[in-house]
């Protein structure tokens, strides 16, 4: 039976400590579709000589998806790719079966920093595929009942976004000013997740702030939006059904997979270095592994 429902995003703290809400993955749902992690940073102000510094760090057997809102970040990485993402535009990681990036504002930056970043779990046909990074500055725009809708993966109302993903996912950005009021079209294969970005929004007749996670299941033919002043983002796919563990920055299917990723990241194995990188390498934190999705009763 389709079914949906309203999840407390946690609060948790980026580089150095920045607060951010932590969509995915929460307890009550590990990943839609293949979206594995969601974190909404922002919008924050910076002083003069503030920054974020994310230094260099590992990822396997995942893409990294980030949506400017405001602001802008650095990426670099170990493939060579130097690239300032700046608002409207999606930088794409496909870690693979290996990459080492670092993000960081620039000194010469607009003072506030506003973004969405989500991963996305790489299916076996690709997830030991090797790194690339890919970095998009036009995505289709859809003017509908007073949204302006940016559509950034998947296809939506005839529009197809350019942005390479692996399996059946969608995201969308909708923004407006005016009351506005739209059906927005479900896949009824897919699930989805409804984030507000800003202002607020009433969702099938239930008012979401940025607090929350509007969580659907399968089975749904549309969402009824009804918003001022606000943006939403709106993410889904076909259920991923392989068996995923997340740790830290990697993706696997099973633990002895991450700690050998763990292991070649400390010990300077496997991982290639980022040129010209900003800010020290991270280390790995002391923490344990939240299996995504498990078909087996164990
Ligand atoms: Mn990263």
């Amino acid at each position: 039976m389709a079914y949906q429902e309203k999840i407390n995003l946690r609060t948790t703290t980026l580089g150095e400590g920045f607060t951010i809400k932590r969509a995915l993955p929460n307890k009550k749902q590990r990943m839609i579709g293949a979206w594995c992690f969601l974190d909404h940073a922002g919008p924050i102000s910076f002083q003069p000589g503030q920054a974020m510094h994310v230094g260099p760090h590992p990822h396997i057997g995942l893409q990294t998806f980030t949506w400017m809102i405001q602001g802008e970040v650095l990426h670099q990485d170990s493939l060579g790719y130097e690239q300032i993402i700046s608002p409207g535009q999606v930088n794409l990681m496909t870690a693979g079966n290996g990459i080492t990036h670092a993000e960081n504002t620039l000194d010469e930056q607009s003072g506030v920093l506003h973004l969405a970043q989500l991963w996305i779990a790489l299916p076996e046909k690709q997830r030991q595929m090797p790194p690339k990074f890919e970095h998009y500055t036009h995505l289709p725009i859809i003017q509908q009942n007073g949204f302006t809708i940016t559509l950034l993966v998947g296809s939506l109302l005839k529009k197809i976004s350019p942005v390479h993903v692996y399996t059946p996912l969608i995201a969308a950005d909708l923004m407006c000013t005016e009351e506005s009021v739209f059906n927005f079209p479900l896949n009824p294969n897919f699930e989805y997740g409804v984030l507000i970005l800003a202002g607020e929004a009433t969702i099938d007749g239930e008012l979401f702030s940025k607090e929350h996670l509007l969580y659907l299941s399968t089975g749904h033919q549309h969402i009824h939006l009804q918003a001022k002043n606000a943006r939403v983002l709106i993410i889904g796919g076909e259920p991923f059904t392989e068996d995923r563990i997340i740790w830290w920055n990697f993706v696997a299917p099973t633990q002895a997979e991450i700690e050998t990723a763990v292991h070649q990241w400390k010990t300077g194995q496997h991982f290639q270095t980022v040129p010209n990188a900003q800010g020290q390498p991270l280390p790995v934190p002391e923490l344990a592994g939240i299996k995504l999705k498990s078909n087996l009763n164990h």
